[in-house]
Protein backbone atom coordinates (compact mmCIF):
# COMPACT_ATOMS: atom_id res chain seq x y z
CA UNK A 1 0.00 0.00 0.00
CA UNK A 2 1.79 3.07 -1.58
CA UNK A 3 1.45 6.32 0.70
CA UNK A 4 2.94 9.58 1.24
CA UNK A 5 2.97 10.74 4.24
CA UNK A 6 3.47 14.11 5.81
CA UNK A 7 7.23 14.88 6.91
CA UNK A 8 7.48 18.35 7.87
CA UNK A 9 5.51 21.83 7.84
CA UNK A 10 6.28 23.53 4.66
CA UNK A 11 7.06 26.89 4.56
CA UNK A 12 5.92 28.78 1.53
CA UNK A 13 5.91 26.31 -1.41
CA UNK A 14 5.83 22.69 -0.30
CA UNK A 15 9.42 21.07 -0.89
CA UNK A 16 10.17 17.23 -1.57
CA UNK A 17 11.97 17.30 1.84
CA UNK A 18 7.88 17.71 3.35
CA UNK A 19 7.08 14.29 2.33
CA UNK A 20 7.73 11.11 3.01
CA UNK A 21 7.03 8.35 0.80
CA UNK A 22 5.70 4.55 2.31
CA UNK A 23 4.73 1.59 1.21
CA UNK A 24 3.07 -0.77 4.21
CA UNK A 25 0.47 -3.28 4.47
CA UNK A 26 -2.83 -3.76 4.01
CA UNK A 27 -4.95 -2.04 6.88
CA UNK A 28 -7.02 -4.87 8.88
CA UNK A 29 -11.14 -3.69 9.26
CA UNK A 30 -12.65 -3.53 12.38
CA UNK A 31 -16.04 -3.77 13.48
CA UNK A 32 -18.15 -1.51 11.07
CA UNK A 33 -14.99 -0.89 8.73
CA UNK A 34 -14.54 -0.88 5.09
CA UNK A 35 -11.46 -1.33 3.13
CA UNK A 36 -11.08 0.44 0.12
CA UNK A 37 -9.04 0.44 -2.75
CA UNK A 38 -8.72 3.75 -4.05
CA UNK A 39 -8.35 4.61 -7.62
CA UNK A 40 -8.61 8.72 -7.92
CA UNK A 41 -7.31 10.97 -5.00
CA UNK A 42 -8.68 14.57 -5.20
CA UNK A 43 -6.14 16.78 -5.10
CA UNK A 44 -7.19 20.26 -3.44
CA UNK A 45 -5.84 24.03 -3.02
CA UNK A 46 -6.93 23.80 0.56
CA UNK A 47 -3.93 20.76 1.56
CA UNK A 48 -1.71 23.35 1.74
CA UNK A 49 -3.63 24.97 4.55
CA UNK A 50 -4.08 21.42 6.36
CA UNK A 51 -0.22 20.84 6.55
CA UNK A 52 -0.05 24.28 8.19
CA UNK A 53 -0.01 24.26 12.25
CA UNK A 54 -2.79 26.53 13.67
CA UNK A 55 -6.51 27.53 14.28
CA UNK A 56 -8.49 26.03 11.30
CA UNK A 57 -11.94 25.02 10.12
CA UNK A 58 -10.26 21.69 10.59
CA UNK A 59 -7.19 20.28 12.52
CA UNK A 60 -3.92 20.51 10.56
CA UNK A 61 -2.78 17.11 9.42
CA UNK A 62 -0.12 15.62 11.74
CA UNK A 63 3.52 15.15 11.10
CA UNK A 64 3.64 11.33 9.97
CA UNK A 65 0.62 11.15 9.28
CA UNK A 66 -0.78 9.99 5.85
CA UNK A 67 -1.69 13.49 3.79
CA UNK A 68 -5.46 14.29 3.98
CA UNK A 69 -6.93 13.87 0.28
CA UNK A 70 -10.90 13.19 -0.74
CA UNK A 71 -10.77 10.27 -2.93
CA UNK A 72 -12.97 7.80 -4.84
CA UNK A 73 -12.47 4.05 -5.18
CA UNK A 74 -13.79 0.64 -4.92
CA UNK A 75 -15.01 -1.89 -2.00
CA UNK A 76 -12.69 -4.79 -1.33
CA UNK A 77 -13.90 -5.67 1.87
CA UNK A 78 -17.12 -5.18 4.44
CA UNK A 79 -17.69 -5.53 8.05
CA UNK A 80 -21.05 -3.20 7.46
CA UNK A 81 -24.17 -4.50 6.19
CA UNK A 82 -23.99 -1.16 4.14
CA UNK A 83 -21.48 -1.62 1.70
CA UNK A 84 -20.04 -4.99 -0.45
CA UNK A 85 -17.20 -5.75 -2.64
CA UNK A 86 -17.36 -4.17 -5.62
CA UNK A 87 -19.55 -0.80 -4.57
CA UNK A 88 -17.95 2.37 -5.58
CA UNK A 89 -17.38 4.98 -2.61
CA UNK A 90 -15.95 8.31 -1.83
CA UNK A 91 -14.44 8.87 1.46
CA UNK A 92 -11.22 10.89 2.97
CA UNK A 93 -8.66 8.37 3.20
CA UNK A 94 -5.86 10.22 1.70
CA UNK A 95 -2.97 9.92 -0.58
CA UNK A 96 -2.84 6.09 -0.47
CA UNK A 97 -3.45 3.22 -2.58
CA UNK A 98 -5.98 1.55 -0.32
CA UNK A 99 -7.91 2.49 3.24
CA UNK A 100 -10.22 1.79 5.30
CA UNK A 101 -13.43 3.84 7.07
CA UNK A 102 -16.45 3.28 9.25
CA UNK A 103 -19.06 2.96 6.99
CA UNK A 104 -20.49 6.13 8.70
CA UNK A 105 -17.88 7.86 6.56
CA UNK A 106 -18.19 6.67 3.10
CA UNK A 107 -20.72 7.90 0.13
CA UNK A 108 -22.05 5.32 -2.05
CA UNK A 109 -21.72 6.88 -5.32
CA UNK A 110 -23.33 6.11 -8.83
CA UNK A 111 -20.43 5.15 -11.81
CA UNK A 112 -23.48 4.57 -14.35
CA UNK A 113 -24.31 8.51 -14.34
CA UNK A 114 -20.54 9.56 -14.77
CA UNK A 115 -17.21 8.46 -14.57
CA UNK A 116 -16.03 7.94 -10.63
CA UNK A 117 -13.72 11.10 -10.87
CA UNK A 118 -16.52 13.17 -10.91
CA UNK A 119 -17.45 12.24 -7.80
CA UNK A 120 -14.30 14.42 -6.92
CA UNK A 121 -15.13 17.31 -9.02
CA UNK A 122 -18.71 18.82 -10.03
CA UNK A 123 -20.35 15.91 -8.18
CA UNK A 124 -18.06 16.10 -5.52
CA UNK A 125 -16.76 18.70 -3.50
CA UNK A 126 -15.87 21.36 -5.31
CA UNK A 127 -19.58 21.58 -7.32
CA UNK A 128 -21.08 21.57 -3.66
CA UNK A 129 -18.74 24.52 -3.03
CA UNK A 130 -20.03 26.27 -6.21
CA UNK A 131 -23.59 25.31 -5.38
CA UNK A 132 -23.91 26.41 -1.80
CA UNK A 133 -21.12 28.97 -2.43
CA UNK A 134 -23.10 30.73 -5.34
CA UNK A 135 -26.52 29.74 -4.42
CA UNK A 136 -26.37 30.33 -0.54
CA UNK A 137 -24.12 32.42 0.19
CA UNK A 138 -24.22 34.66 -3.10
CA UNK A 139 -27.88 34.56 -2.99
CA UNK A 140 -27.64 34.77 -7.30
CA UNK A 141 -30.75 36.75 -8.49
CA UNK A 142 -31.61 36.50 -12.63
CA UNK A 143 -30.33 39.58 -13.85
CA UNK A 144 -27.05 39.45 -12.22
CA UNK A 145 -23.76 40.00 -12.93
CA UNK A 146 -21.46 37.46 -11.81
CA UNK A 147 -17.86 37.57 -11.99
CA UNK A 148 -15.47 34.57 -10.95
CA UNK A 149 -12.36 34.18 -10.83
CA UNK A 150 -10.51 30.49 -11.07
CA UNK A 151 -12.91 30.55 -13.42
CA UNK A 152 -11.03 27.64 -15.77
CA UNK A 153 -11.02 25.49 -12.43
CA UNK A 154 -12.92 23.13 -9.98
CA UNK A 155 -15.13 25.56 -8.42
CA UNK A 156 -14.74 28.34 -10.85
CA UNK A 157 -16.09 26.23 -14.06
CA UNK A 158 -19.15 25.09 -12.25
CA UNK A 159 -19.80 28.56 -10.90
CA UNK A 160 -20.05 30.14 -13.87
CA UNK A 161 -22.49 27.47 -15.31
CA UNK A 162 -24.49 27.84 -12.33
CA UNK A 163 -25.08 31.08 -12.36
CA UNK A 164 -26.12 31.07 -16.31
CA UNK A 165 -28.72 28.27 -15.48
CA UNK A 166 -30.13 30.86 -13.13
CA UNK A 167 -30.28 33.43 -15.61
CA UNK A 168 -27.28 35.70 -14.69
CA UNK A 169 -24.51 37.16 -16.72
CA UNK A 170 -21.33 35.30 -16.04
CA UNK A 171 -17.89 36.46 -16.80
CA UNK A 172 -14.80 34.62 -15.76
CA UNK A 173 -11.24 35.60 -14.46
CA UNK A 174 -8.71 33.19 -15.35
CA UNK A 175 -4.75 32.75 -16.11
CA UNK A 176 -3.72 32.58 -20.13
CA UNK A 177 -6.19 33.14 -23.84
CA UNK A 178 -6.62 29.27 -23.95
CA UNK A 179 -8.20 29.10 -20.59
CA UNK A 180 -10.45 31.52 -21.46
CA UNK A 181 -11.17 30.47 -24.68
CA UNK A 182 -12.77 26.90 -22.63
CA UNK A 183 -14.30 28.96 -20.18
CA UNK A 184 -16.33 30.93 -22.97
CA UNK A 185 -16.33 28.51 -25.95
CA UNK A 186 -17.15 25.16 -23.95
CA UNK A 187 -18.88 26.49 -20.36
CA UNK A 188 -20.81 29.15 -22.17
CA UNK A 189 -19.62 32.34 -19.76
CA UNK A 190 -20.41 35.43 -21.45
CA UNK A 191 -16.93 36.35 -21.07
CA UNK A 192 -13.12 35.85 -19.74
CA UNK A 193 -10.62 38.04 -18.66
CA UNK A 194 -6.79 36.74 -18.68
CA UNK A 195 -5.74 38.35 -15.86
CA UNK A 196 -1.85 37.66 -17.23
CA UNK A 197 -2.58 39.73 -20.20
CA UNK A 198 -1.27 43.52 -19.81
CA UNK A 199 -4.74 44.42 -21.41
CA UNK A 200 -6.36 42.96 -18.13
CA UNK A 201 -8.12 46.30 -16.50
CA UNK A 202 -8.49 47.50 -19.89
CA UNK A 203 -10.18 44.14 -20.80
CA UNK A 204 -12.81 44.46 -17.81
CA UNK A 205 -14.43 47.17 -18.62
CA UNK A 206 -16.96 46.17 -21.51
CA UNK A 207 -18.11 42.92 -19.76
CA UNK A 208 -18.33 44.83 -16.51
CA UNK A 209 -19.87 47.50 -17.46
CA UNK A 210 -22.91 47.35 -15.43
CA UNK A 211 -20.88 46.54 -12.36
CA UNK A 212 -20.55 43.45 -9.90
CA UNK A 213 -23.84 42.11 -8.46
CA UNK A 214 -21.80 38.85 -6.79
CA UNK A 215 -18.19 38.41 -7.04
CA UNK A 216 -17.12 34.77 -6.36
CA UNK A 217 -13.20 34.65 -5.26
CA UNK A 218 -11.42 32.04 -5.32
CA UNK A 219 -8.08 33.63 -5.64
CA UNK A 220 -7.93 36.46 -3.27
CA UNK A 221 -5.19 39.39 -3.65
CA UNK A 222 -5.07 41.68 -6.16
CA UNK A 223 -7.69 40.08 -8.13
CA UNK A 224 -10.24 40.88 -5.15
CA UNK A 225 -9.32 44.41 -4.97
CA UNK A 226 -9.90 44.90 -8.41
CA UNK A 227 -13.32 43.45 -8.42
CA UNK A 228 -14.13 44.97 -5.02
CA UNK A 229 -13.78 48.52 -6.91
CA UNK A 230 -16.50 47.57 -9.71
CA UNK A 231 -19.32 46.15 -7.11
CA UNK A 232 -22.67 47.45 -7.32
CA UNK A 233 -25.15 48.74 -4.79
CA UNK A 234 -26.03 45.07 -2.39
CA UNK A 235 -23.19 43.20 -4.06
CA UNK A 236 -22.40 39.99 -2.04
CA UNK A 237 -18.84 39.35 -2.42
CA UNK A 238 -18.03 35.10 -1.77
CA UNK A 239 -14.91 34.42 0.22
CA UNK A 240 -14.49 30.79 -1.28
CA UNK A 241 -10.47 30.84 -1.22
CA UNK A 242 -7.66 32.85 -1.74
CA UNK A 243 -4.72 30.45 -3.91
CA UNK A 244 -3.02 33.45 -4.41
CA UNK A 245 -1.56 33.40 -1.03
CA UNK A 246 -1.48 30.38 0.37
CA UNK A 247 2.21 29.96 0.09
CA UNK A 248 2.65 33.25 1.37
CA UNK A 249 5.31 33.27 4.03
CA UNK A 250 4.22 36.75 5.23
CA UNK A 251 1.03 37.47 6.62
CA UNK A 252 -1.77 38.03 4.17
CA UNK A 253 -2.70 41.83 3.83
CA UNK A 254 -6.65 42.51 3.25
CA UNK A 255 -8.13 44.45 0.09
CA UNK A 256 -7.94 48.40 -0.61
CA UNK A 257 -11.19 48.60 -1.61
CA UNK A 258 -12.62 46.96 1.30
CA UNK A 259 -14.74 50.71 1.92
CA UNK A 260 -16.53 49.97 -1.29
CA UNK A 261 -18.40 47.56 1.03
CA UNK A 262 -19.91 50.69 3.09
CA UNK A 263 -20.13 52.67 -0.10
CA UNK A 264 -22.73 49.87 -1.82
CA UNK A 265 -24.30 48.65 1.24
CA UNK A 266 -22.10 45.84 0.28
CA UNK A 267 -21.66 42.19 2.16
CA UNK A 268 -18.28 39.90 1.70
CA UNK A 269 -18.84 36.48 3.55
CA UNK A 270 -16.61 33.76 3.88
CA UNK A 271 -18.10 30.06 3.75
CA UNK A 272 -16.45 26.66 4.10
CA UNK A 273 -18.65 23.65 1.79
CA UNK A 274 -18.43 21.44 5.34
CA UNK A 275 -20.99 24.06 6.42
CA UNK A 276 -23.59 22.59 4.18
CA UNK A 277 -23.11 18.70 5.24
CA UNK A 278 -26.50 18.40 5.76
CA UNK A 279 -27.88 19.16 2.87
CA UNK A 280 -24.77 17.92 0.41
CA UNK A 281 -27.43 15.26 -1.17
CA UNK A 282 -29.70 18.00 -1.87
CA UNK A 283 -26.87 19.46 -3.98
CA UNK A 284 -25.64 16.36 -5.44
CA UNK A 285 -29.08 15.84 -6.10
CA UNK A 286 -29.13 19.13 -8.19
CA UNK A 287 -25.81 19.12 -9.65
CA UNK A 288 -27.01 15.60 -11.04
CA UNK A 289 -29.72 16.73 -12.38
CA UNK A 290 -28.60 19.58 -14.48
CA UNK A 291 -25.23 17.39 -15.33
CA UNK A 292 -27.58 14.70 -17.20
CA UNK A 293 -29.51 17.35 -18.96
CA UNK A 294 -26.65 18.91 -20.31
CA UNK A 295 -26.55 21.80 -18.80
CA UNK A 296 -23.29 21.67 -16.80
CA UNK A 297 -20.22 19.89 -18.33
CA UNK A 298 -17.32 18.69 -16.01
CA UNK A 299 -13.60 18.51 -16.98
CA UNK A 300 -11.08 16.63 -15.55
CA UNK A 301 -7.36 16.16 -15.61
CA UNK A 302 -5.79 13.22 -14.67
CA UNK A 303 -2.46 12.99 -13.67
CA UNK A 304 -0.93 9.74 -13.20
CA UNK A 305 1.47 8.09 -10.17
CA UNK A 306 1.11 8.51 -6.82
CA UNK A 307 5.01 8.72 -7.01
CA UNK A 308 4.82 12.01 -8.45
CA UNK A 309 2.09 13.35 -5.76
CA UNK A 310 4.52 16.30 -4.15
CA UNK A 311 5.20 18.00 -7.97
CA UNK A 312 1.52 17.29 -9.54
CA UNK A 313 -0.10 19.23 -6.25
CA UNK A 314 2.17 21.82 -7.37
CA UNK A 315 0.49 22.51 -10.70
CA UNK A 316 -2.56 23.63 -8.83
CA UNK A 317 -0.46 26.88 -7.60
CA UNK A 318 0.94 27.15 -11.14
CA UNK A 319 -2.04 27.15 -12.75
CA UNK A 320 -1.45 23.95 -14.87
CA UNK A 321 -4.50 22.66 -14.14
CA UNK A 322 -8.23 22.71 -16.30
CA UNK A 323 -10.90 21.76 -14.51
CA UNK A 324 -10.95 18.76 -11.42
CA UNK A 325 -7.41 18.18 -10.78
CA UNK A 326 -7.07 14.24 -9.66
CA UNK A 327 -4.50 12.04 -9.41
CA UNK A 328 -4.48 8.67 -10.33
CA UNK A 329 -2.84 6.09 -7.55
CA UNK A 330 -3.19 2.71 -8.67
CA UNK A 331 -0.34 1.35 -10.58
CA UNK A 332 -2.46 -0.56 -13.41
P1 LIG B 1 -8.66 25.09 -9.18
O1 LIG B 1 -9.06 23.90 -9.96
O2 LIG B 1 -9.31 26.41 -9.50
O3 LIG B 1 -7.08 25.21 -9.28
C1 LIG B 1 -6.41 26.29 -8.78
C2 LIG B 1 -6.29 27.44 -9.83
O4 LIG B 1 -5.98 28.64 -9.13
C3 LIG B 1 -5.14 27.27 -10.79
O5 LIG B 1 -5.45 26.44 -11.88
C4 LIG B 1 -4.86 28.70 -11.21
O6 LIG B 1 -5.62 29.04 -12.34
C5 LIG B 1 -5.37 29.53 -10.03
N1 LIG B 1 -4.25 30.21 -9.37
C6 LIG B 1 -3.14 29.65 -8.82
N2 LIG B 1 -2.32 30.59 -8.33
C7 LIG B 1 -2.93 31.79 -8.61
C8 LIG B 1 -2.56 33.15 -8.37
N3 LIG B 1 -1.40 33.46 -7.76
N4 LIG B 1 -3.40 34.12 -8.77
C9 LIG B 1 -4.56 33.81 -9.39
N5 LIG B 1 -4.96 32.55 -9.66
C10 LIG B 1 -4.14 31.55 -9.27
O7 LIG B 1 -8.88 24.81 -7.63
P2 LIG B 1 -10.27 24.55 -6.90
O8 LIG B 1 -11.37 24.84 -7.83
O9 LIG B 1 -10.21 23.25 -6.25
O10 LIG B 1 -10.27 25.66 -5.74
C11 LIG B 1 -10.51 27.03 -6.07
C12 LIG B 1 -10.53 27.86 -4.79
O11 LIG B 1 -11.63 27.45 -3.98
C13 LIG B 1 -9.29 27.70 -3.91
O12 LIG B 1 -8.98 28.96 -3.35
C14 LIG B 1 -9.76 26.75 -2.83
O13 LIG B 1 -9.01 26.88 -1.65
C15 LIG B 1 -11.19 27.18 -2.68
N6 LIG B 1 -12.08 26.18 -2.09
C16 LIG B 1 -12.81 26.56 -1.01
C17 LIG B 1 -13.73 25.71 -0.46
C18 LIG B 1 -14.54 26.19 0.69
O14 LIG B 1 -15.21 25.38 1.30
N7 LIG B 1 -14.52 27.48 1.00
C19 LIG B 1 -13.89 24.33 -0.95
C20 LIG B 1 -13.13 24.05 -2.16
C21 LIG B 1 -12.24 24.95 -2.68
P3 LIG B 1 -5.15 30.20 -13.37
O15 LIG B 1 -4.36 29.50 -14.42
O16 LIG B 1 -6.43 30.76 -13.83
O17 LIG B 1 -4.30 31.15 -12.58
Amino acid sequence: NKQYRLAARPVGVPKDSDWQFASEALPEIGADEVLVKNHYASLDPAMRGWMNEGRSYIPPVKIGEVMRAGTVGEVVASNSPDFKAGDFVSGMLGIQQYGKALAKDLTRIDPNLAPIETYLGGLGMPGLTAYFGLLDVGAVKEGDTVLVSGAAGAVGSVVGQIAKIKGARAVGIAGGAEKCAYVVDDLGFDACLDYKSESFLKDLKEPLKTGVDVYFDNVGGEILDIALARINRHARIVICGAISQYNNTTPMRGPQNYINLLVHHARMEGFVVFDYIKRYGEGVQELAKWYSEGKLKFRTQEETGIENFPSVLLKLFKGENTGKLVLKLLDD
